[in-house]
C-alpha cells in the first residue's frame, strides 16, 4: 500500500511478519524538503520489543545451524534484489532524507556492493589449529555471538541499516534493528529485500519506537549478546555504558570534527575542489563529513576563493529534481543547530564568505556556507556541524596545525593534502584519527574498516574486521586419546 506521495505504509517486522504496534500508536514522517506528513511510523510497545526478542533467539538457532554456502546464498540473493530495486530504495529515501535522487540511488548500488563483499567474507571466518602436543588437537574456533540489538541513524537511510545487517548476517547472528524513525520506510523496504531472498523467519527483525525506551529494553535483555549503535557521541555513551552494566560489548560508531590540513606544498585549488566535493555531499550530514579546514597562510585566499566557487555552484533542491546537488538537511533540528552555529561563530567576529542562512522558502534548506576570520573559541571550531557549513582557518606551521587538529576529543576522519611524500607520512603518523585519505576526501569502502578513536567510538565496519565485534574466540583443547 502506498499513500498519494507514493510512500508506502511503514510496518515494522517481526518473527517473519509485516505488522503495526500493539496500540497502534504512530509518529509522523515528514518530508524535509517540505515540510509535508507524507505517513506515519509505528511505534513498538514493551510486548512488540519482546516477541521481536524471542524472535532472535529462535532466529539464532536456526541461522546459526544454517550451513553457511546457503546463508551466503541468501545473502548475495538479498543483494541482487537491492540492486535491482536501488530506484524505488532511492526514490523512498529521497523522500523521506532529503538528499538527492543520484545520491539516494548510488548509495542502494553501493549498498548491494557491501553486501557481497560480506557475504562472501562470511565464508573467511577461519579460526586456527595451533601445534600442540602429540594426541592433542589445540584449535581457536570464531563462533557467532548471538543475537544483536542494533541502532542506526537517519543519514544514510539505505547503507546505514545494511552496514549492521550485513555484518551481524555473515557472522551467524540474528538482530533486532531499530532504524531511524525519520526514514522508516527505506530501512522497511531494505529489510523486505532480505526477507524476500529467503532469510529465515526471525532471523532479521525491524523496530522502531522511542529510542531511549526501545533501546533500554533490548540492551537489558538477556537475549541481546551484541550492542551496536551508529549515532552522535552523547547517545554512543549512554548505550555503551548500559551495555557496560549487564557485561556486554558494543559497537560504537560515533560522530567526529574530521580536520583538513591543506599544507603549504599543496596545490590549493585541487584541495579546495576536491573537499569541497565532500563538504556538500549530503548537505554535510556525514560522521566522516570534512569540517575544519586548515589551510597553510600562505595558500589560504586562493583555497578561499575556490571554495567559495564551489560552493556557489552547488544546486539547492528538491532531491526529486535531477538538477539539485544539494538537498535540505533531514529534520529540523540541523537547521536550528546551523543557525546556532553560524551566529556564535559571526558574533565572535567571523565573516561569512558565501551563505549563512536558510533560503526563502519551505523545507529544512540551509545554504552551503563558507566561513573565515573563525576564533577558536567558536562552537563551530568544537562542536562537530553536521551540516553544509565550512569554517577555513590559516595556520604558519605543521606542528600547530597537527595540534589543533588533535585538540578535539573526536577521532573519525582526517584529511591532509601535500605533494611531500615525507609530510604525508607525517600526517599518516600524527594525525589522531581512525580514517585517513590523503589528496582526497573519498568516502568509506566496503573493503577497508571505518571507525573511530577517542570519543568517536570503537569497533569497525567495512573490512575483514567487520565481523570481528560479531564473532567470539573459542579455544577448544581435545586430548584425542583417553
Ligand atoms: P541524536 O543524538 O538525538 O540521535 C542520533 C541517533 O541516535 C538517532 O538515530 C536517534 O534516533 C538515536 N537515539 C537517540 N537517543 C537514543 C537512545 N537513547 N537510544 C537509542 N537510540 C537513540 O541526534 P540527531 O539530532 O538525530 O543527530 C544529530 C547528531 O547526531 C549529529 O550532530 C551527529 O553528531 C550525530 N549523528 C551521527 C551520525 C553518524 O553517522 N555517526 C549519524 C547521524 C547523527
Amino acid at each position: 500500500m502506498t499513500t498519494d506521495h507514493g510512500y508506502p505504509a511503514v510496518r515494522m517486522y517481526i518473527a517473519g511478519e509485516w505488522c503495526q504496534g500493539a496500540t497502534g500508536s504512530t509518529a509522523p514522517i515528514v518530508n524535509p524538503a517540505t515540510e509535508e506528513v507524507i505517513g506515519e511510523v509505528p511505534l513498538a510497545t514493551a510486548a512488540d520489543l519482546d516477541r521481536a526478542l524471542d524472535a532472535a533467539r529462535e532466529g539464532f538457532r536456526i541461522w546459526r545451524a544454517t550451513p553457511v554456502t546457503r546463508r551466503t546464498a541468501i545473502l548475495h540473493a538479498a543483494a541482487g534484489l537491492i540492486a535491482e530495486r536501488a530506484a524505488d530504495l532511492g526514490r523512498i529515501s529521497t523522500l523521506e532524507q532529503g538528499k538527492p535522487l543520484a545520491e539516494s540511488t548510488g548509495e542502494a548500488h553501493r549498498t548491494a556492493e557491501t553486501l557481497r563483499w560480506h557475504a562472501d567474507d562470511a565464508r573467511r571466518a577461519y579460526g586456527r589449529i595451533i601445534p600442540s602436543d602429540p594426541g592433542t588437537v589445540l584449535t581457536v574456533r570464531r563462533e557467532p555471538i548471538g543475537p544483536v540489538a542494533a541502532f542506526v541513524p537517519w543519514n544514510f537511510p539505505v547503507g546505514g541499516p545494511n552496514r549492521k545487517i550485513s555484518s551481524a548476517l555473515a557472522a551467524g547472528c540474528p538482530l533486532v534493528l531499530k532504524a531511524s524513525e525519520e526514514t522508516p520506510a527505506t530501512a522497511m523496504e531494505l529489510v523486505r529485500c532480505y526477507a524476500d531472498a529467503g532469510l529465515p523467519a526471525g532471523v532479521l527483525n525491524l523496530v522502531f519506537g522511542e529510542p531511549a525506551e526501545v533501546s533500554a529494553h533490548l540492551i537489558a535483555s538477556p537475549v541481546v549478546r551484541l550492542v551496536a549503535f551508529t549515532g552522535s557521541v552523547p547517545v554512543g555513551k549512554l548505550l555503551a555504558a548500559r551495555a557496560g552494566q549487564v557485561m556486554k560489548p558494543s559497537l560504537m560508531e560515533l560522530g567526529g570534527h574530521a580536520p583538513v590540513i591543506v599544507c603549504a606544498d599543496a596545490d590549493p585549488v585541487t584541495a579546495a575542489r576536491r573537499s569541497a566535493r565532500a563538504k556538500f555531499v549530503n548537505a554535510g550530514q556525514v560522521c566522516t563529513s570534512p569540517s575544519r579546514f586548515l589551510v597553510h597562510e600562505s595558500l589560504v585566499e586562493e583555497f578561499t576563493a575556490e571554495f567559495v566557487k564551489a560552493a556557489e555552484a552547488v544546486v539547492v533542491g528538491d532531491g526529486r529534481e535531477p538538477a539539485t546537488t544539494m538537498g535540505p538537511l533531514a529534520n529540523a533540528r540541523r537547521l536550528t543547530s546551523l543557525e546556532r552555529l553560524t551566529a556564535d561563530a559571526v558574533a565572535r567576529g567571523a565573516t561569512v564568505r558565501t551563505g549563512g542562512a536558510r533560503p526563502e522558502r519551505p523545507g529544512y534548506f540551509f545554504a552551503p556556507t563558507v566561513l573565515t576570520d573563525v576564533p577558536p573559541d567558536a562552537e563551530l571550531l568544537r562542536e562537530e556541524p553536521f551540516g553544509p557549513i565550512a569554517p577555513i582557518v590559516p595556520f604558519t606551521g605543521l606542528d600547530e596545525a597537527l595540534a589543533t587538529a588533535n585538540a578535539l576529543p573526536y577521532g573519525l576522519a582526517a584529511y591532509g593534502f601535500t605533494s611531500s611524500a615525507a609530510t604525508a607520512e607525517r600526517l599518516s603518523d600524527a594525525l589522531e584519527a581512525g580514517i585517513l585519505s590523503l589528496n582526497h576526501c573519498g568516502g568509506s569502502v566496503h573493503e577497508a574498516p571505518s571507525g573511530g578513536v577517542k570519543d568517536s567510538g570503537y569497533g569497525r565496519e567495512g573490512g575483514p574486521e567487520a565481523l570481528d565485534a560479531y564473532l567470539v574466540t573459542k579455544r577448544v583443547s581435545h586430548l584425542l586419546a583417553p
